[in-house]
């Protein structure tokens, strides 16, 4: 059995724990599947009022995280087989495919900034990867960091309780999810479609698919043609 060890580095540790020990993730720790831990940083500061903030060179608003404190952690939690990941606005933007990428490691430290930002010499020596969770700014990379451990911990083996689920979701193959239903089969006169409950397995499966196409290209086109060309590329049909 594989696990992963996925350790958050962060000035507010404390935020972590109900992402952390709840639902999924805390069944993946329970099993042994991922070792899920936040670290404080301030441990590994060196004044009495174990500062990991300055301000900043040059002027400005906000303050800037030092990188004494940050290069020390890193220095005592990293082993050869670590990666470490900042999350930055200025990063790649994560995907699934980069959620499958990192599910392949066996320990990320995922590294948190606050404040203005973190200084930059910390990404230019001192990380492997820097990513963003989108197009916005947050007030700090705790957010991003357990949004990030949420989706690669989700992709592990024994994880969740179907593996067919991970494998079914949307952007694994490139479209979009299709609809689910449950029990009533008529609420408020909102009915589940027949094809549902008709036993019938090919027709249910054929129906699914098309209502994935038809969900990516009215929802996500953008998606429907980065199908297409990679169809394309291989010689298959979009
Ligand atoms: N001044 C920085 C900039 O404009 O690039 C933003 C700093 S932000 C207020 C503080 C921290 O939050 C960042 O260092 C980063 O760790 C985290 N953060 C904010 N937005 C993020 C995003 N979209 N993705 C990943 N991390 C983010």
């Amino acid at each position: 059995m594989r696990a992963v060890k996925i350790q958050i580095l962060t000035i507010f540790p404390e935020m972590c724990g109900a992402i952390l020990g709840g639902s999924i993730l805390g069944r993946a720790r329970e099993k042994g599947l991922a070792a899920l831990e936040a670290v404080d940083l301030r441990r590994w500061t060196e004044d009495r009022h174990r500062t990991t903030d300055d301000a900043p060179y040059g002027g400005g608003p906000g303050m800037v995280m030092k990188i004494g404190p940050i290069d020390r952690a890193l220095g005592e939690l990293r082993t050869p087989g670590s990666k470490v990941v900042f999350l930055s606005p200025q990063g790649r933007t994560l995907t699934q495919a980069i959620a499958t990428e990192l599910a392949d490691e066996s320990h990320l430290i995922l590294l948190c900034g606050h404040y203005e930002g973190v200084d930059q010499r910390v990404s230019d020596h001192l990380v492997d990867d820097e990513i963003s969770i989108g197009d916005y700014v947050l007030t700090s990379g705790v957010l991003p960091a357990l949004v990030l451990a949420d989706a690669v911990v989700r992709l592990l083996p024994g994880v969740l309780g179907d593996s067919r689920s991970a494998v079914e979701d949307s952007f694994v193959a490139g479209c979009l999810d299709h609809p689910h239903y449950t029990r009533p089969e008529n609420y408020r006169g909102w009915l589940v479609p027949g094809i549902l409950l008709s036993g019938n397995h090919e027709a249910i499966k054929k129906w699914r698919a098309e209502k994935s196409a038809e969900a990516t290209r009215t929802k996500r086109p953008d998606l429907m043609q980065a199908v297409a060309v990679t169809a394309g590329r291989s010689g298959g049909r979009p």
